[in-house]
């Protein structure tokens, strides 16, 4: 896959904290219920914490009872690329930030029938909230 941002395994671990190297370049997953924004109402954009990309935006936000952070939609659609992903012994399809290849999540869908019936299951630590600030 071919990304805008490129940066080798040593300079992503010493931009990133331990808990967004593991999910952005390890493809972990946070703890449910553990992470900053599951519960977050907040208004405004949600950025990859790798590449500052937009990803998501609070008007799409829902509360899936998961524990982590679940959209309908990504802000911008070609801003996100998803492709199979079949650890775990499961058949999932894995979102990647495009800009800079991050392991953002996964989407499934079950989400909300009336928005599309998608479900964005996002890391926290994937994504900063920048506030709306109108
Ligand atoms: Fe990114």
């Amino acid at each position: 896959m071919s990304t805008q941002v490129e940066k080798s395994e040593q300079e992503w671990r010493e931009q990133l904290t331990p808990a967004q190297y593991e999910v952005l370049r390890k493809h972990g997953t946070e703890r449910a219920f553990s992470g900053e924004y599951w519960n977050t109402k907040a208004d405004g954009v949600y950025r990859c914490a790798g590449c500052g990309a937009e990803l998501f935006s609070s008007d799409t936000k829902f509360d899936s009872g998961t524990g982590w952070p679940s959209f309908t939609d990504p802000l911008v659609a070609e801003s996100v690329e998803t492709r199979e992903d079949r650890s775990l012994f499961m058949k999932r399809t894995e979102v990647i930030c495009k800009r800079c290849g991050g392991h953002l999540g996964h989407v499934f869908d079950d989400g909300p029938r009336e928005a599309g019936g998608q479900r964005y299951c996002i890391n926290s630590c994937a994504l900063e909230l920048t506030p709306r600030t109108d």
